[in-house]
């Protein structure tokens, strides 16, 4: 797969905390391509006031885009096959046996799935999951911009109904992404002015709104992200990462 720029994202803050670190050294999942290293963090209220500390343990920044085409590569180097632009519709168990249908026509039979497919997904609702029963409550915004921000630190900008996190990821880009309220979302109309209403309430974040360059034609957004419960198994299929809750 050729590396377009920057052509997919998914909304999420970019920093991983360095727990994983010496798991994806062991098993080759360490990717090539430069990190930010993060030591510190910083803490600011809703209206502007501000800590920083020092992470015992500490973090990296990496782009979605550039773990995910690393993780898709090796994957296939150890003889993955991996569907691309398909989408699974249905699972379901007949005969002992799982039967996985897709979008782009034909059918599988495995004998075991693993569902990792995100916080919310079509076959959520095709499998009647019943946190699907309600609408989540917030939304996901991200962007990745220029700035002068310290480039060791990751930080957590508090405002009314929400809260930003901002670190390095490669090159000179950062990762700019917050959880914001549904319910803003919809009182104020748009993101640009849900964002002067409330983002812009922490003088902090009004400066990195103001001051950054943004990097993407318009934000990546995600509406109806909820922190139900969820059963980590259903109708045999066993749940992985958000898809477990
Ligand atoms: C605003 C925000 C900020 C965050 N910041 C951080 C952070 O800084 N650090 C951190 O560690 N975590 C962060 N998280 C959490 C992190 O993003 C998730 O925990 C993580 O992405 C979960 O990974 P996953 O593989 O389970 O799901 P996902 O990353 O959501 O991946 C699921 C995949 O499944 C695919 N899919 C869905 N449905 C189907 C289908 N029917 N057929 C085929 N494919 C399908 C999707 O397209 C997607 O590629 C943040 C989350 C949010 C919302």
């Amino acid at each position: 797969m050729k590396k377009k720029a920057y052509p997919f994202h998914r909304v999420c803050g970019e920093y991983i905390s360095n727990e994983v670190r010496d798991f994806l050294k062991r098993e080759a999942l360490w990717p090539p391509d430069e990190v930010a290293e993060i030591r510190q963090f910083m803490l600011s209220s809703t209206d502007g006031k501000q800590a920083t500390l020092p992470l015992d343990l500490g973090g990296f920044g990496i782009s979605r885009y550039t773990l995910d085409l690393f993780l898709y590569q090796r994957a296939q180097q150890e003889g993955v096959e991996v569907l691309e632009k398909e989408q699974v519709l249905d699972v379901h168990k007949k005969n002992r046996r799982m039967q996985v249908t897709l979008q782009r026509g034909g059918m599988r039979e495995v004998d075991m799935v693993l569902g990792a497919f995100g916080k919310r997904s079509r076959l959520d609702k095709t499998l009647q999951r019943s946190f699907m029963q309600q609408e989540g409550a917030y939304i996901g915004v991200k962007y990745h911009v220029k700035s002068d921000f310290d480039p060791h630190t990751v930080a957590l900008h508090n405002f009314p109904g929400g809260y930003c996190g901002m670190n390095k990821v490669e090159g000179d880009r950062y990762n700019l992404c917050y959880l914001g309220s549904q319910k803003d979302l919809k009182t104020y109309g748009s993101i640009p002015e849900m964002e002067a209403a409330r983002l812009h309430q922490n003088p902090l974040l009004k400066e990195i709104f103001t001051s950054s360059t943004f990097l993407f034609e318009k934000p990546e957004v995600i509406t109806s992200v909820s922190f139900a419960k969820k059963a980590p198994i259903e109708q045999d299929i066993l749940m992985l990462g958000d898809a477990a809750g």
